[in-house]
């Protein structure tokens, strides 16, 4: 195929362009069009440092400030253990940071947040499985989540007896039609998902936070106290 014949091709979409760029060649023009496009991109949507997509595999944290999504594996602070898809934390990216410095704090979570990270976490393995599940037993996979990755969930110390469970299932049915599902399953018991299964959703409430008074951003980086935006 000749040059001319394929630049043809593509005359319908160049309809907008000046003469001058119709005289790039086709190489020249889609590397430039692709240039455009990812430069565009990044200002727009404008995650992380990397200016890469979303990956819900990995841990993610949301900027309090310029609300982007950062990748654990592009920010420089230790942020010791996380799962992804936490909504208990406050996060300033480098360029928000006073300091120039991330800062990062996590703080207690309450039940029903995490049971969304589990949920989160659970709908999202089974995604990458292939098996697609969005209900998850309440007995054989959400305690067990919460059990196995206490530590990354929350600062609570981890529970001696098991008394938490009756927590967690209260929790779980005070939020259906809220913010879980229900299902009650003949083999696997009682069965929950999230009300809203777009995992990209799930973040820190900041704007309740900084409402609520738990949230400032001073000259200092995050505090926590009464509401006082400088
Ligand atoms: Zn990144
Ligand atoms: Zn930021």
């Amino acid at each position: 195929m000749s040059e001319d014949t394929e630049f043809s091709d593509k005359n319908e979409d160049s309809s907008s362009m000046t003469s001058q760029e119709k005289q790039m060649n086709e190489s020249d023009l889609s590397k430039q069009l692709d240039a455009d496009k990812s430069e565009k991109k990044n200002v727009e949507a404008g995650n992380c440092y990397c200016g890469k997509d979303r990956n819900l595999n990995i841990i993610e944290l949301l900027c309090a400030n310029c609300n982007r999504w950062f990748h654990e594996s592009c920010i420089g602070y230790q942020l010791g253990k996380l799962v992804p898809f936490l909504t208990n934390y406050v996060f300033l990216c480098k360029n928000c940071s006073p300091t120039g410095l991330e800062t990062f704090k996590k703080s207690q979570a309450q039940t029903f947040q995490m049971c969304i990270t589990a949920i989160a976490n659970l709908q999202q393995s089974s995604l990458k499985e292939g098996t697609n599940k969005t209900m998850f037993s309440k007995d054989k996979e959400i305690i067990p989540y919460l059990e196995y990755h206490w530590e990354a969930l929350t600062t609570t110390p981890r529970r001696v007896t098991t008394s938490w469970h009756v927590t967690v299932t209260k929790a779980l049915i005070k939020d259906i039609h809220i913010l879980f599902v229900f299902e009650d399953h003949p083999d696997d018991g009682h069965m929950y998902g999230l009300i809203n299964s777009d995992l990209t959703h799930i973040k820190p409430n900041y704007e309740a936070m900084i409402k609520g008074g738990t949230l400032k951003v001073t000259d200092m980086g995050i505090q926590h106290g009464k509401i006082h935006y400088v």
